[in-house]
C-alpha cells in the first residue's frame, strides 16, 4: 500500500514524562517578534512608511502576564512616521513591556544620497525612541540595485556603513537575519530534508536563479560584523545556522560584537540536544531568548504567538524531556523530526531569559 506523505502523521509510542511549563522560571525578554508590518511591500521589500498592526497590546498582554513575559519586542517597526505610530502605540503607554526596533529605507536604497539619508534617519529613530534596528533578509536576498529588478544588492556594501556606524556610537543593536536554513538552497526534491515545507511555500526557496550561496551571505555578514567592532550585532536564528553550531561558535570566536538569538530554531537545537548544550555552556553570556512570534500568525505554526508556543521554548530550555513537538501543529513544519530539551541550569537560564538581552538593550537587570 503506498501512503501519501501529506497524510503521514505517525504517534510516538514512547511511554515518558511530560513536563508542562507554564511560566519560566526567570522573567523573559522576547527579543524577536513582529506586531506590526509595513503595510505595503514589493518582491520581499517594503516600501512606504505606513504600517499594519497585528494585535492590540491589551491582548497581548494578558498572555505576556501568564507566561512571566515582561518585555517584547518588535523588531518591525517601520521607518519615519510610520515607525513613530508603533512607538506611540506599544512602547509609550507600556514602558518596560514593549520596545519597538526601526528598519531601514530598502525602497530609497537606490538613490543618490541614500548613505547619509539612512545614517540620519537613525538618528531620527533613535530621537523617536527607537530600541535597535532590524534586517529583515530583504537584504542579501531580496533587494535589489533598483530597489525590485536588476543585481542583488550586497549585504556588505559600503553605502550602508554609516548606517552601521550610527547604530553603534548610538547603542543601538543591530537585530539581523542573514541568509535562511541550509535546505533552502537546495532542490526542493526527495533529499530536502524541508520538502514539505518548502512545497507549501515554494517563495522561500532560494535555489538556483542569481541567488548567492547559504555561505556567501553568511560570509559578507561577517565582514560587516569585522568592519563594525563597535556596534552590537544580534544574528537572528542562531545565525541562521543553526545546522552547523560549529560554525556559529567560530564566528562568535571571530566576532566579540556578535550574539544569536533561538526564534524558529528550536527545531534544530532540540534534535541535537548534545551539540546544542555545549554551545549553551560555551556561548551563554551572548545566547537571547527569541521566538519570533506573530499574532494570528497561522500560516506558520512555529511562530504563532500564544500560551502553547512559550510553554515549548520553556520546557525545550528548562526540562529532560525527550522526543517532543517543536511546534504546536499535528505535523512538524519545520522538518519531520521532534525535540530534546536541554535541561539548562538556573545561571544559564537567567542569562539566556533575560540578563543578555537586558544588558544589550540597556534594560536594568533584575
Ligand atoms: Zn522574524
Amino acid at each position: 500500500m503506498a501512503l501519501d506523505l501529506s497524510e503521514f502523521q505517525p504517534r510516538s509510542m514512547l511511554h515518558l514524562p511530560e513536563t508542562k511549563v507554564a511560566r519560566s522560571r526567570f522573567p523573559v525578554i522576547d527579543v524577536h517578534t513582529h506586531l506590526s508590518f509595513s503595510a505595503s511591500s514589493r518582491n520581499g521589500v517594503a516600501l512606504g512608511e505606513k504600517m499594519r498592526y497585528l494585535a492590540p497590546p491589551q491582548e497581548l498582554l494578558r498572555v505576556l502576564d501568564r507566561k512571566n513575559i515582561r518585555t517584547m519586542v518588535n523588531l518591525t517597526g517601520g521607518v519615519g512616521a510610520g515607525l513613530e505610530e508603533a512607538i506611540r502605540k506599544y512602547q509609550t503607554p507600556y514602558p518596560g513591556r514593549f520596545l519597538v526596533f526601526a528598519e531601514p529605507w530598502w525602497g530609497r536604497a537606490s538613490e543618490p544620497g541614500y548613505s547619509r539619508f539612512q545614517a540620519d534617519q537613525i538618528e531620527r529613530a533613535h530621537r523617536a525612541g527607537a530600541r535597535g534596528l532590524k534586517i529583515v533578509k530583504t537584504l542579501g536576498l531580496y533587494l535589489r540595485e533598483r530597489t525590485t529588478a536588476g543585481p542583488l544588492v550586497k549585504i556588505d556594501d559600503p553605502r550602508f556603513d554609516a548606517m552601521w556606524e550610527t547604530c553603534g556610537s548610538l547603542g543601538m543593536p543591530v537585530a539581523i537575519h542573514v541568509s535562511d536554513p541550509e535546505a533552502f538552497f537546495l532542490p526542493i526534491d526527495r533529499f530536502n530534508e524541508r520538502f514539505e515545507e518548502l512545497n507549501h511555500h515554494p517563495d522561500w526557496s532560494f535555489y538556483g536563479k542569481d541567488f548567492p550561496s547559504n555561505a556567501e551571505l553568511l560570509e559578507a555578514r561577517n565582514r560587516v560584523f569585522e568592519r563594525h567592532p563597535k556596534t552590537q550585532f544580534v544574528a537572528l536564528h542562531v545565525g541562521n545556522n543553526a545546522e552547523n553550531l560549529a560554525y556559529v561558535s567560530a564566528c562568535m570566536d571571530r566576532f566579540p560584537n556578535m550574539h544569536v538569538e533561538l526564534a524558529a530554531r528550536i527545531g534544530e537545537l532540540g534534535r541535537q540536544p548534545r551539540a546544542a548544550r555545549q554551545f549553551f555552556d560555551r556561548r551563554q553570556d551572548r545566547i537571547l531568548f527569541g521566538t519570533d512570534a506573530v499574532p494570528h500568525g497561522v500560516e506558520t505554526p512555529q511562530q504563532v504567538f500564544g500560551d502553547e508556543l512559550y510553554e515549548i521554548y520553556y520546557r525545550f530550555l528548562e526540562t529532560e524531556d525527550e522526543y517532543f513537538d517543536y511546534a504546536p501543529a499535528p505535523v512538524p513544519p519545520q522538518g519531520r523530526w521532534r525535540i530534546y530539551g536541554l535541561g539548562l541550569p538556573e545561571g544559564i537560564l537567567r542569562k539566556v531569559y533575560y540578563e543578555n538581552a537586558a544588558r544589550l538593550l540597556g534594560l536594568s537587570t533584575l
